[in-house]
């Protein structure tokens, strides 16, 4: 055995979209395994709240506001993050958005520019703007939060799917390119989780479609992926990179 660390423990993450759902918990899980974490998210009140409920778990998180689909406010928050923290070990792309509309609707062009700023452009800029960084990390990790609509697809959601297939794409090519230089880059493909962006659907329909389509019969928990991309932040996870892991109760797996 050598000794690989299994501990996140004084390390640093940022997470985008932490005020809600599945990168708020990111943000809990990273913070009660010891890790600092920059909370970050363009809901400053949501943001702050996610921080709040890591102190009293008595973790360290710091918050920033940031919007993603702005370049410049990437560039500086990624920065500030840096000089805070004394460098930045982990980035969680996980910040997204989701609307379902046909392809003939009049708003595609709007929803599809958004979509593609938020769910895809940002992610490149994320890691563009951390990467200097993350190669002077002893154990640095990229986790994209993709989803199953980018390996399957749901009507009426084709931006979203896209965008996902993207993350996919982006995910399994810069896993090649960065690999030589010992940076990982991994992503998760949330099926139906609890989070705000599922929140709208009603608690009916959400049982009837996790028994139709689910192994597991039920729709997931945002700690249940976050524990995954904890597990893919381990320095010991040095051997793992390019993958997409469905975390969607066997979703994927699921014919009948
Ligand atoms: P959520 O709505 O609870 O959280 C999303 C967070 O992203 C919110 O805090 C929101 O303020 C933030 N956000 C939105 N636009 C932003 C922007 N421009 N800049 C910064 N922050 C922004 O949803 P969630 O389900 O926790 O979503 C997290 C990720 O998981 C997303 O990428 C989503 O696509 C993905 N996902 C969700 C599910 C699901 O079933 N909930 C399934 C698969 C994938």
């Amino acid at each position: 055995m050598t000794q690989l660390s299994r501990s996140v423990r004084g390390l640093t993450v940022l997470v985008t979209g932490a005020g809600s759902g599945m990168g708020r918990a990111t943000a809990e899980v990273f913070a009660a395994e010891g890790a600092h974490v920059a909370v970050t998210d363009y809901d400053l009140a949501s943001a702050q709240e996610t921080a709040k409920l890591v102190a009293a778990a008595g973790g360290s998180a710091e918050v920033w506001r940031l919007d993603v689909s702005d370049k410049a406010e990437i560039d500086r928050v990624v920065g500030e993050v840096a000089a805070r923290f004394g460098g930045i070990d982990i980035v969680v792309n996980n910040a997204g958005i989701a609307n379902f509309l046909k392809i003939d609707d009049p708003d595609y062009d709007a929803v599809w520019d958004r979509t593609v700023a938020v769910n895809l452009t940002a992610h490149q800029r994320v890691i563009r703007a951390a990467l200097p960084h993350l190669r002077r990390s002893a154990s640095p990790r990229i986790i994209n939060i993709a989803s199953v609509e980018g390996m399957g697809a749901t009507a009426q959601l084709s931006p979203y799917s896209s965008m996902k297939a993207g993350v996919i794409g982006l995910t399994r090519s810069l896993a090649v390119e960065l690999g030589p230089e010992g940076i990982t880059v991994n992503c998760i493909c949330p099926g139906p989780i609890m989070t705000g962006m599922t929140a709208d659907i009603e608690d009916a329909d959400k049982v009837v479609f996790a028994k139709r389509r689910t192994a597991l019969r039920r729709y997931g928990y945002p700690e249940e992926v976050a524990h995954v991309t904890l597990s893919l932040a381990l320095p010991a996870s040095s051997y793992v990179t390019g993958i997409a892991i469905p975390v969607d109760g066997g979703h994927m797996a699921r014919n009948a």
